[in-house]
């Protein structure tokens, strides 16, 4: 079972949002950098590991930074994720570029920046080298297809989805990068989101490592690199346990040793480009609850919504919610926790088992450093909350302002009117 803290204790969290307001969202910079530290030693046997931090996931440049101390890189999928990047000094292949459907203007920064180009299709070479030109690097997105039991809720079926080349294409590709004076190469497959199974986790290494091998058996061309993906999940439910880190490293390790040495592959790369993991159950998002209504139902109104953090109405997602002060109390109501939206569906907890909560009381949504600040949207005119860091010392940092009312008309030209 996983346990569900909070990233401070209670007294200490009110007074932060006595300080700083709320909502926000709080990071802890030392539960992530130790999360990178058990990744990175889990993969330590491995020739050379990278995990390329999925900045979608939390695009932070605190954070970012926090993750480049640590070793990690930037797996980035736009311009301004590009930008971010480049922001805390990254440059060359600290950065991989997985993008689909790109414009030509993030294929010429990714280029600018030295970055890894990871292809999603065929036709991108010729549009990358009209764009752009050709890196003497490139890396293909493997999509298998209908594959036994493959992909998961959150993604799908790959034959379904709209990700990476199929089989043939990307030897085809490989044939063409040849002709076009392109050398060298990686691989690279993302077909699980949020899995939490070591077998399923596992089953995808076994599938690219197969892949590399005969790619060295057709073209006797030793890709550089194998790039795993993302998608490793968490515990969102109490219940649930984590993925074991160092289980799965010695899993893939076990598969390097069977598929790649004995097909001559002895300096793979093994790369990653987690998101959630590395951030998602640490970060905590704090709210005050402003309305208590009672209809057919016992509704908890707070001053978030789902503009802070969308997984529970995009998804049906479980987030775990603290009411501080009360961890101990009993569990003996039952709410609707929700947010300020003209949508019904903007609601973090439905029927959900809490302690009796009042006005003003402080809650706690769990699990929110990943795709939650990232997804928040403007819709009703909502306002994106701030973001804090609690750093390694103790001390609490504002990483992120709150956005403004100014922020949201900045687009538009009141004086036309
Ligand atoms: C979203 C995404 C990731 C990160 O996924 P997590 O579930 O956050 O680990 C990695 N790579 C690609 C290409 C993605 O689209």
């Amino acid at each position: 079972m996983s346990k569900k803290i909070l990233p401070m204790d209670g007294e200490h969290l009110a007074q932060i949002a006595a300080k700083y307001g709320t909502p926000f969202h709080i990071y802890s910079e030392q539960a992530i950098r130790e999360q990178a530290r058990r990744l990175n030693a889990a993969f330590s046997w491995a020739p050379a590991f990278k995990e390329y931090f999925a900045v979608k996931a939390l695009p932070n440049p605190y954070i970012i930074k926090i993750l480049r101390e640590e070793g990690c890189g930037a797996d980035c999928s736009s311009l301004a994720e590009l930008v971010l990047a480049e922001k805390v000094g990254m440059s060359g292949d600290e950065i991989c570029f997985t993008a689909n459907d790109m414009p030509a203007s993030e294929f010429v920064k990714a280029r600018e920046l030295g970055a890894v180009i990871n292809l999603d299709d065929i036709t991108h070479l010729s549009f990358l080298k009209e764009a752009a030109g050709l890196p003497d690097l490139i890396s293909f997105r493997y999509n298998p297809g209908e594959i036994p039991g493959g992909g998961n809720e959150i993604i799908g079926t790959p034959s379904e989805a709209k990700y990476g080349l199929t089989y043939d294409q990307l030897i085809l590709g490989i044939i063409q990068c040849i002709s076009m004076g392109i050398t060298r190469f990686g691989l690279h497959t993302m077909i699980v989101s949020n899995e939490r199974s070591l077998e399923n986790l596992l089953n995808t290494a076994e599938m690219m490592f197969s892949l590399a091998a005969s790619i060295k058996e057709m073209f006797a061309i030793d890709v550089e690199f194998i790039n795993l993906g993302g998608g490793i999940g968490i515990p969102y439910l109490p219940e649930q346990e984590e993925v074991d880190l160092e289980a799965y490293g010695q899993g893939v390790q076990n598969l390097y040793r069977r598929l790649l040495l004995p097909a001559d592959l002895k300096n793979v790369k093994i790369c990653m480009e987690s998101g959630r993991m590395m951030t998602g159950p640490y970060g905590w998002l704090v709210s005050t609850v402003l309305h208590k209504k009672d209809t057919y139902k016992q509704f908890i109104g707070l001053d978030s919504s789902m503009a802070d953090l969308m997984r529970p109405a995009l998804y049906g997602a479980y987030h775990h919610i603290s009411v501080v002060g009360k961890e101990d109390a009993p569990c003996d109501h039952k709410y609707d926790v929700t947010g300020s939206l003209c949508e019904n569906n903007d609601k973090f907890a439905i029927d959900r088992m809490l302690p009796e909560i009042k006005r003003g009381d402080l809650l706690v949504i769990h699990d929110t450093g990943a795709h939650g600040y990232a997804m928040g949207f403007n819709y009703n005119g909502k306002l994106r909350s701030q973001e804090l860091l609690l750093k390694a010392d103790g001390t609490v940092k504002q990483i992120r302002r709150a956005e403004t009312l100014d922020d949201y008309f900045a687009t538009l030209d009141f004086s036309e009117l």
